[in-house]
């Protein structure tokens, strides 16, 4: 290979980063769990709401990453060693459920998460 078609190669494939939360499929993992065992609204918006609720409370941690790589550092996936975050995470369902941020009529019949 020439040093010419090693620069086109290079130029060929830039880099792509992204800014993730080290902590959202865990967060995410978790509010499904509760979510699930809850008797309250399973809707897009409420689960989203859960999930906001609980990053704001500490579950964020923002790492740059190469597009399509795996977090060389994830949070241990496991929700039983995430005692604090559990609680963090059925505090938000009290919250969500007792003010939902939609009416009854607008409940939205989502599963898809
Ligand atoms: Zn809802």
């Amino acid at each position: 290979m020439t040093d010419n078609e090693e620069k086109t190669q290079k130029r060929a494939r830039p880099l792509y980063f992204q800014l993730v939360n080290a902590y959202d499929e865990i967060v995410r993992m978790a509010v499904r769990e509760v979510m699930g065992k809850t008797d309250m609204c399973k809707c897009e918006r409420c689960f989203l709401d859960m999930c906001a609720i609980v990053f704001n409370g500490g579950y964020a941690h923002f790492v740059n990453t190469r597009e399509g790589e795996l977090l060389k550092k994830i949070p241990d996936m496991n929700l039983g060693n995430h005692v604090e975050m559990m609680v963090q995470v059925m505090h938000a369902a009290r919250l969500v459920k007792t003010f939902p941020h939609h009416g009854p009529d607008e409940i939205i019949k989502s599963s898809a998460h």
